[in-house]
């Protein structure tokens, strides 16, 4: 298929097995199975420069692929590397992009770039984290609950999200039917204390095993009431756009901040370390 070629660098459309289509142009058929939710998707960080760096594809494209497999519908995964490639090719060095890349279950694979939202950057800085009950979404070994995957159904999340900025925060925090912290609409929650990391468990509790905890290395799975916050060294919520986002209060009560230790994650989290912040801390 000739398809002509977007010229800007952002925003971009492509569709896998398609190539580029101008961005504003429809890819979706009107019964495709993804305008249900059915499917699934990642949202990558990508840094400018020749070439331009999506941080960490392979272990997007390993929970992508996992997600597939779920779903129950084929995966291309040197079509999507391609695709993530061909797609980042001109972002400038020092430029920041989202790239979003999707799969329906009617085998529909729609790859976006976008310029990073604003509100993710502003998020950089800090977050007022409300709780919201979420009770149970998932139990042991309901594979049907795709627990595991990033699917596309986030209309859930989404209205979280509103929820928090009609309490007056940034985001949210999910708690479990006993009142247990899970994650955050779209970042899994990170804290420090004892001198050790710590999140909350992740099988069998409908929380997302994020690409970005796991680049944190060693941590342990801890149950927390999120009150409990207010007496650790520090919290973050930590996803791909935003890195690590330094939680600054849960429910109206202060979180200990340590610029430093955001610093050093955020280093991590966004892949760019800080000059002299190479060191792991103490
Ligand atoms: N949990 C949820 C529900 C998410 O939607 C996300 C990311 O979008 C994360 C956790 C963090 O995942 P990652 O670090 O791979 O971006």
């Amino acid at each position: 298929m000739d398809t002509p070629r977007v010229t800007t660098p952002c925003p971009r459309t492509a569709v896998l097995g398609g190539g580029e289509v101008p961005w504003d142009s429809p890819v979706a058929p009107a019964d495709d199975a993804g305008l249900r939710g059915d499917g699934c998707f990642e949202t990558l960080l990508v840094h400018g420069g020749e070439p331009a760096r999506a941080v960490r594809l392979a272990e997007h494209l390993d929970r992508f692929a996992r997600g597939a497999q779920e779903l129950e519908v084929p995966f291309d995964r040197a079509g999507w590397e391609a695709l993530a490639r061909s797609l980042t090719d001109d972002v400038p060095a020092g430029a920041e992009a989202a790239l979003r890349l999707s799969l329906s279950r009617s085998g529909l694979g729609i790859a976006t770039l976008r310029p990073v939202p604003a509100a993710v950057l502003a998020g950089r800085g800090g977050v007022r984290v409300v709780t919201l009950p979420r009770g149970t979404v998932a139990v042991p070994g309901a594979r049907w609950l795709l627990a595991a995957v990033k699917t596309s159904s986030y209309a859930v999340n989404s209205a979280a999200l509103r929820e928090a900025a009609r309490r007056g925060a940034d985001d949210a925090l999910f708690v479990d039917a006993g009142g247990l912290a899970l994650e955050g609409p779209t970042a899994n929650l990170l804290w420090r204390a004892d001198g050790e990391w710590h999140t909350p468990p992740v099988a069998g509790r409908g929380v997302l095993a994020g690409t970005t905890l796991a680049a944190v290395g060693p941590h342990r799975e801890t149950a927390l009431r999120p009150s409990r916050l207010a007496g650790v060294d520090g919290a973050w919520l930590l996803s791909s756009l935003r890195g690590a986002a330094p939680v600054l209060a849960v429910d109206g009560v202060p979180v200990p901040r340590d610029p430093e230790l955001t610093r050093w994650l955020q280093g991590i989290a966004l892949d760019r370390p800080a000059p002299g912040t190479s060191a792991a801390p103490r």
